[in-house]
């Protein structure tokens, strides 16, 4: 596909003011440019699915809002377009810093998870280990935009005014499978450091009061974030895939509506934060699939934290069973579709934060 001039994008998109819609017909790339809005907010287009909105005078935070990550998760896709549409349209004026990005053009224009590779196993340099190039040498759809979109947010950090900044990124997904708790966060690896009071307040008012606290580094963007540029990231699942126009995005109004707050300087009115009005969960065992001779042993539509008696066969693979090994140990994330060596299922269970959270 030929790259369309600047001006066209860029006429296009004050026009529409569907930065989505540009993406999708240019899935491989857009030309850089920028221009400012009459109410001072400046607009850089950096790539196709990645663009820049700074107001004229930067509140102290830089806030990444992710989206489509994995191409068939639309309701947060629509989420974060109608927050940049109304940017765009100066219907939202924003304070803070603010780089939208959609994840995987390619597989939203197809309406699959993914083409080649999981985007959200690619990151922290995963996407070009040696295992990942195709047989030209060079590397798979997925791995060049993950590669993409961590310079874009290094970039986007470095660039921020001087001074004291704290760094934000929410990566929005919606889960396979339906879930006990609606939406949950994952929450990655702080290698020892508390979790953020803050943070959970913020995403309490988001509707999302169930926590995944990893204990291991990953290949997450989220984890990127959090260990590669100090800011709080967090994996956001927000309810269950659907396509695009069947969401009932009234589901997402509590996320929706604190996102639009914190980007655009509202009052946020959190909650005191008061342990018992989450719930959280630390992995316990991840389970990966070793041969293709891997099974689940419970039924394909159980919801995300299911527990089961102990006791329990979970899953088999090639001369092993995984059994429930503790009482209210829960299953999440299960899928024996993942290509061999990836992770099948994880099994998590109940923790307290007291004391580390600050
Ligand atoms: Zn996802």
């Amino acid at each position: 596909m030929s790259l369309i001039p600047a001006e066209q994008a860029f006429s296009q998109l004050q026009s529409t003011a569907d930065f989505l819609a540009l993406t999708l017909e240019q899935p491989d790339q857009l030309p850089a440019f920028e221009f400012h809005l009459a109410n001072g907010t400046r607009i850089a287009v950096w790539h196709t699915g990645v663009l820049l909105a700074e107001p004229a005078v930067p509140g102290q935070q830089d806030i990444v809002l992710s989206s489509g990550i994995h191409g068939n998760e639309t309701a947060p896709i629509e989420i974060c377009n109608g927050i940049l549409s109304d940017v765009l349209a100066q219907k939202l004026q924003l304070t803070e810093r603010v780089l939208f990005l959609f994840g995987n053009p390619w597989a939203i224009n197809a309406g699959v998870r993914e083409i080649e590779d999981n985007l959200n196993r690619l990151f922290s340099g995963h996407h070009s280990k040696d295992d990942g190039l195709t047989s030209e040498g060079g590397l798979s759809k997925e791995r060049a935009r993950a590669k993409l979109l961590e310079e874009s947010v290094l970039k986007f950090y470095q660039q921020a005014p001087a001074g004291e900044r704290v760094r934000k990124l929410y990566d929005l997904h919606t889960a396979i499978r339906g879930s006990r708790f609606e939406k949950f966060a994952v929450y990655p690896f702080l290698h020892g450091k508390d979790w953020s009071q803050t943070e959970l307040q913020f995403l309490k008012a988001c509707d999302i009061d169930t926590f995944l606290l990893m204990q291991s580094p990953a290949s997450t963007f989220s984890y990127f974030a959090a260990q590669s540029c100090q800011a709080h990231g967090f994996t956001l699942e927000l309810g269950k895939v659907r396509p695009f126009g069947q969401n009932d995005l009234s589901r997402f109004s509590a996320t929706d509506k604190a996102l639009r707050a914190l980007v655009s300087g509202q009052p946020l009115s959190l909650s005191a934060f008061v342990e018992a009005e989450f719930n959280f969960y630390e992995v316990r065992r991840a389970i990966n699939k070793q041969t293709d001779a891997f099974r689940l042993c419970f039924e394909d539509a159980i919801e995300n934290f299911t527990t089961f008696p102990v006791g329990t066969v979970l899953a088999q693979d090639e001369g092993v069973q995984y059994k429930v090994e503790v009482e209210g140990e829960a299953v999440i994330f299960p899928n024996p579709k993942v290509a061999i060596g990836q992770r099948a299922m994880l099994l998590v269970k109940p923790v307290s934060v007291a004391g580390k959270v600050s």
